[in-house]
C-alpha cells in the first residue's frame, strides 16, 4: 500500500492484505477512459485509456497476482495491446505488474522514480518481485497520443515521494494522481514535501477536473480532491505555527486538532496517521 522502506514494506503486507474490500471494479471516466479500483489495500488503483491500436496504462498494482486481476479487467474492455505504462511513484504497489500488465510496453516515469526502482530491485529481500524500470523518462512534461486522445504527464515536484507523476487526461476532465490523493485517508509521506504536495493539489484543483484516481480507494470528486488537499493544508498550518511556539515533536502530535478530518482512514502500520502526517511535516520544517 503505501511503502514507506522495502522491509517496512514487507512486513506490513500480511496485515494489509488482510483488509480486503468487494472484489475490483472498473469505473469509466470518459471516453475510452476507465479506472480500475483495488479490491484491497496492499495493491494500487490503475487507470487506463483505450487508444486505436493501443493501450495506455497508469500504475500496474502490486505484483504478478494483481497484474493479472487488472489485465483481466482491461480485456473485459479491449484486447489491443498495452504499449505504455506510467507509473507515478516508485512503491512496489504501483509497479509490481509492469512486466505482466505490458511486457513489451515503454514504462515512462521521473528520473526519480526509475532510480529508486533500481534500487529496490537489487534490494535483499526483493527477488520475488520482477520489476522493470522506466525505459523512458521526462523532465517536466511529457504528452502522449493515444488514437485521438492526448494525455499529459508531468511532475509538480516532491509530493508524497521525491519523484511523483500526475497523469491529466483534459478532454475526459480527469486526473490519475498516484498517492498524492488518497480518497479521503491519511496519507504516507515518504521523502517528499507537504508544501509542495500542497502546490500541486491547488494546480490540479485549477484545471478542469471532475475525477479523480487516487492511489487507493474509491475514485474521488474535485470536492474530494479539495477535502484532501485542506487536510494538509491545515495540518501545515497548525504544525507550523505550534513549531513556533516552541513545542517539540512529540508535544505537536498530541496538540494537533483534526476532528473535522474524523471520516479519515489512519493507518499506523504505515506510519499514515495525523500524528504522523504532523510530525513528518514537523522534521520538514525543521530542514528548511
Ligand atoms: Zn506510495
Amino acid at each position: 500500500m503505501f511503502l514507506m522502506a522495502p522491509n517496512a514494506w514487507l512486513l506490513s503486507l500480511a496485515v494489509a492484505l488482510g483488509s480486503m474490500s468487494a472484489s475490483a471494479q472498473t469505473k469509466q471516466l470518459g471516453a475510452d477512459l476507465y479506472a480500475y479500483v483495488s479490491d484491497n489495500d496492499a495493491s494500487a488503483n490503475s487507470t487506463f485509456l483505450i487508444g486505436d491500436s493501443e493501450i495506455l496504462v497508469v500504475d500496474t498494482g502490486l505484483n504478478a497476482t494483481e497484474g493479472a486481476k487488472l489485465l483481466g479487467a482491461i480485456r473485459q474492455i479491449s484486447k489491443l495491446p498495452v504499449k505504455f505504462i506510467v507509473n507515478t511513484h516508485y512503491h512496489p504497489d504501483h509497479q509490481g505488474g509492469n512486466l505482466t500488465v505490458g511486457p513489451d510496453a515503454t514504462v515512462i516515469s521521473t528520473d526519480y522514480t526509475r532510480a529508486r526502482t533500481i534500487d529496490m530491485a537489487n534490494a535483499p529481500g526483493m527477488a520475488g518481485f520482477h520489476f522493470r524500470a522506466a525505459s523512458l523518462t521526462f523532465q517536466k512534461l511529457i504528452r502522449l497520443y493515444i488514437g485521438r486522445h492526448v494525455v499529459e504527464v508531468y511532475f509538480p515536484g516532491k509530493g508524497h515521494t521525491s519523484g511523483d507523476a500526475i497523469v491529466y487526461f483534459a478532454e475526459q476532465h480527469a486526473v490519475a494522481m498516484g498517492d498524492l490523493f488518497l480518497n479521503r485517508s491519511s496519507p504516507a509521506m515518504d521523502d517528499g514535501s507537504a508544501t509542495n504536495w500542497i502546490d500541486a493539489l491547488d494546480h490540479v484543483l485549477s484545471l478542469s477536473v471532475e475525477k479523480a484516481v487516487p492511489g487507493h480507494f474509491d475514485v474521488g470528486t474535485k470536492a474530494d480532491l479539495q477535502r484532501f488537499r485542506d487536510y494538509l493544508k491545515d495540518l501545515y498550518g497548525q504544525v507550523r505555527s505550534l513549531k513556533k511556539k516552541g513545542e517539540s515533536v512529540d508535544q505537536v502530535r498530541q496538540d494537533i486538532h483534526m476532528e473535522r478530518y474524523s471520516d479519515f482512514r489512519q493507518y499506523p502500520n504505515y506510519h499514515a496517521t495525523f500524528p504522523d502526517n504532523a510530525a513528518t511535516i514537523y522534521n520538514q520544517l525543521k530542514s528548511h
